[in-house]
């Protein structure tokens, strides 16, 4: 280590200096390994953060020192070093040291044209970013005697001062400008937004020029070994001769790296620099244990590595470079886990809006469901099946979806709401199906007369227009976009793979059909752990007998609509049972008010009385006395089970039928029945009696034991704090925190979204507790419920399934809270499998 008397912050960097990334910043420490793996790296200062910081303070230290370590006429560049690259920093500036005296000199020994570039250039990057004068005063493109003479006037007129000659000043004021430039209030607030912390620090590089112009061959270049979007290997990059710097790299001239048949390239021209390069790069990967990008210059014909930063990537080149470093022994398999961000998986999962293209974004909403698909906008699910039919791709545009469309949402490829928040019907929907969707896009409104939506600044998109839903930004973008396919390919499966045997908490996925149940199956879920059954009634056939049993007179008129459904339950559960393979199957039974099952529209009414054969007047009537002031308080969930019991004994006779049958031709089938929305403990005696006869029936009807599990959802905050006795008639409590939630806070799961952005905004909320779970409040009711259940019955198994189980810090807590599994949308189960995995590092 060489530091100075007078201004002790500067170091050489060698491969013995004291560097550290959390003094010095991530490129100081990079060049310093690049040195101790032996690359042509030419010299280099380090200068620290404290050094940088006091420079922006205006303790301008005698940098002599420092020149003095390249020599009598020296020439460098200096590059910002903050401590995560992604923060940012100041560009970089070059040719630091050139004066009317070298520029001569450089004339002689690399050329006129050559010299004359390089002090332009420099003349002109010392203006703009150094003394911030007009950019426009100094945009010639051609470097010659003139220009450069009126370039100097020009710095002379506008600071009346001669340009600096002497090196030790422009060094002191290129320092000075890059460290205060950091501290302004852009440069904090853009990198605090990249997560950088408030007090994060910059150092800086200075290090000697290497010219990359002049006789021989000379240029720069930077190269890379894996494409940025795939992570596939391949040899990226571009080379320009006669050029310094990254600026050049875009323009006319420049070299492909490999044998290309567009045109020249760096493997024929130089080849042993690029079987050098190679080497490097293959020497980088294996030591620094990553994908490297080099930048390069060659001077005279000899390289010089300049620099080296991680590769830029996609989430999906993320993975596939993870994996295949730890496929090469590079990097171990739990470091390859460890690098993914678990979030950036369900990028790979959809389409992805390709963030190269144009986005031409018209409102914005909760980004509520992941992936991005474009199509033409449809206002009724009635108008998006006839898409379907078509072959037509759609988007359901709504002011908020109900239960009725469902089969609207299965026909179009996403789906955007005015209201709604991330637990709202079409967004809990949407996830499930892995369908892209936006709620809660409050900037717009829509028009069912005109069938146009139209946007608070008067953009008006009519029914027919082609739109994309960005279901990953929460952006509805005008027209069609250019799209990044899903990539579930072979790194994705083995990254997920090694994440199960890390895992200690079980994932399981919510799945409602045999679809869902499959995508659970193909992403590794470890059962279903909630099948929200009332999804199974939406198809067209069903619906009619269902609002059939509802609107029966008598006993034996219901009695008849459930035989009709009975065999359809069946048939679903036999083919969940069949798909899930002997994993367990957890089934809810039915949840919602029955009102969501009949139309509200008077065209709906009217066709649901022809199809009833009853007066539009009566069926209306019937409407109306099931509406309630505030259903989802109201006869819902276990309610609905003790009031109108024949739907419950229905469902569970459907299960034990479904459970014999599908033993009988694959694996053994333990079913897991879980009552909803339970608040007392009277409430779960009643439907165990019930369902427990159910299964003695069946026992008898088909000469065959099964066994069962009854389960309990915790979802209000009386069955939370009442688990204890609750856990005696329980095999499990799982926790339904959507509405834990919605109860716990008071705050409505569908209108929530109307404010969210706001009470985020300004702090009330950290974040949509609909979307991460609330620690404090709902997080303490999970664990007195946890506690209280375990308390009464050890063996209870504990799990939560509401939309929280596929949020990673979610999952942190549930897990330290104990819980058995969790379960998420079957979309997001590789998400929590890596995330759980993550907390076993
Ligand atoms: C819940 O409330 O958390 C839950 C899983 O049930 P649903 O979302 O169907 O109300
Ligand atoms: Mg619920």
């Amino acid at each position: 280590m060489q530091k100075h008397a007078d201004f002790s912050e500067f170091t050489v960097i060698t491969p013995s200096a004291d560097i550290s990334v959390s003094r010095h910043g991530g490129r100081a420490k990079c060049l310093q390994r690049l040195l101790r793996l032996e690359m042509p790296v030419p010299r280099t200062v380090a200068l620290s953060f404290d050094a940088v910081h006091r420079i922006a303070a205006g303790q301008i230290p005698d940098i002599t020192p420092i020149l003095a370590e390249f020599g009598p006429a020296p020439l460098v560049s200096v590059r910002p070093s903050s401590e995560d690259p992604d923060w940012g920093g100041p560009g970089a500036i070059l040719n630091i040291g050139m004066n009317a005296v070298r520029h001569r000199e450089l004339a002689e020994t690399i050329g006129q044209a050559a010299a004359d570039l390089i002090y332009l250039r420099f003349i002109q990057a010392y203006a703009i970013h150094v003394a911030r004068l007009d950019p426009d005063q100094f945009d010639a493109e051609e470097a010659s005697e003139v220009t450069i003479h009126e370039a100097l006037l020009a710095y002379e007129e506008e600071t009346d001062e001669a340009f600096p000659q002497d090196p030790v000043v422009q060094l002191t004021e290129v320092l000075r400008a890059m460290a205060r430039s950091w501290e302004g209030t852009t440069a904090r607030l853009l990198r605090q937004a990249k997560g950088a912390p408030a007090d994060a620090g910059l150092g800086l590089v200075v290090q000697e020029m290497s010219m990359g112009l002049g006789p021989a061959e000379s240029g720069s270049g930077v190269i890379q070994f894996v494409d940025s979007a795939t992570g596939q290997s391949q040899v990226t990059g571009r080379y320009l001769s006669q050029s310094q710097g990254r600026e050049g790299l875009s323009g006319e001239g420049v070299l492909y790296l490999t044998r290309d048949a567009r045109g020249r390239s760096l493997e024929e021209h130089c080849p042993e620099v690029f079987q050098e390069l190679l080497k490097w790069g293959e020497i980088s990967r294996q030591r620094l244990r990553e994908e490297m990008e080099i930048e390069f210059t060659i001077e005279a014909g000899a390289l010089r590595v300049l620099d080296a930063v991680r590769v830029n990537r996609t989430s999906r080149a993320a993975v596939r470079i993870a994996v295949a470093l730890a496929e090469d022994w590079i990097i171990p398999r739990e470091e390859a886990i460890a690098r993914i961000e678990p979030r950036a998986l369900t990028e790979l999962l959809h389409s992805q809006v390709d963030p190269r293209g144009k986005r031409d974004c018209f409102v914005k909403g909760i980004a509520a469901s992941p992936g991005a698909a474009t199509g033409r906008i449809v206002f009724t699910s009635a108008a998006a099946q006839a898409s379907a039919a078509r072959g037509e791709a759609c988007i359901l545009v709504r002011r908020e979806t109900t239960p009725e469309d469902i089969r609207g949402m299965y026909a179009a490829c996403a789906v955007l709401t005015e209201r709604g928040g991330m637990t709202s019907h079409a967004a809990v929907i949407a996830r499930g199906l892995g369908l892209p969707c936006i709620v809660g896009a409050s900037g717009m409104s829509l028009d069912r007369r005109t069938k146009s939506l139209r946007t608070a600044e008067g953009r008006v998109f009519r029914e027919g227009d082609i739109i994309t839903v960005d279901g990953s930004s929460g952006q509805a973008l005008a027209g069609e976009v250019k799209m990044l396919k899903p990539a579930l390919d072979s790194a994705f499966t083995s990254l997920l793979r090694w994440a199960e045997d890390l895992c200690d908490i079980g994932i399981r996925a919510n799945a409602d059909t045999p679809a869902d149940a499959q995508t659970a199956r193909n992403f590794g879920a470890e059962g279903i752990g909630l099948c929200r059954t009332e999804h199974m009634f939406f198809e067209d056939d069903r619906l009619t007998v269902m609002r059939e049993m509802i609107f029966a007179n008598t006993p034996e008129d219901r009695a008849s609509a459930l035989d009709q459904l009975l065999p359809m339950q069946r048939m679903d559960f036999i083919q969940l049972f069949e798909i899930m393979q002997g994993q367990p199957v957890c089934i809810r039974l039915f949840d919602p008010p029955l009102h969501e099952f009949l139309p509200h529209s008077r065209d709906g009414l009217r066709e649901l009385a022809g199809a009833l054969g009853l007066p539009l007047s009566d069926v209306t009537r019937r409407v109306e006395a099931l509406t309630e002031f505030n259903p989802m308080l109201g006869m819902r969930g276990v309610r609905l089970g003790i009031t109108v019991p024949e739907i419950y004994d229905m469902q569970a006779r459907a299960i034990f039928e479904a459970t014999v049958e599908a033993s009988e031709r694959g694996d053994p089938v333990v079913p897991e029945i879980m009552i909803p929305l339970v608040s007392a403990k009277r409430e779960v005696e009643l439907v165990k009696t019930r369902i427990d006869a159910v299964a003695a029936a069946v026992r008898t009807e088909k000469g065959r034991a099964f066994d069962y599990r009854l389960g309990v959802m915790v979802e209000t905050p009386r069955a939370a704090l009442r688990a204890g006795e609750i856990a005696h008639h329980a095999a499990f409590l799982s926790f339904g925190t959507n509405d834990l939630t919605q109860m716990t806070y008071g705050l409505s799961r569908d209108d929530a979204g109307r404010f969210m952005g706001i009470y985020v905004q300004q702090g009330v909320f950290p974040e949509d507790p609909f979307h991460t779970l609330d620690v404090e409040g709902v997080g303490e009711l999970l664990h007195i419920g946890a506690e209280r259940g375990r308390a009464a019955r050890p063996d209870v198994v504990l799990s939560v399934c509401g939309e929280h189980g596929g949020n990673p810090e979610s999952i942190a807590f549930c897990r330290k809270a104990g819980f058995d599994y969790v379960s998420c949308s079957p979309f997001r189960v590789p998400v929590a499998r890596l995330a759980a995995a993550q907390l076993n590092l």
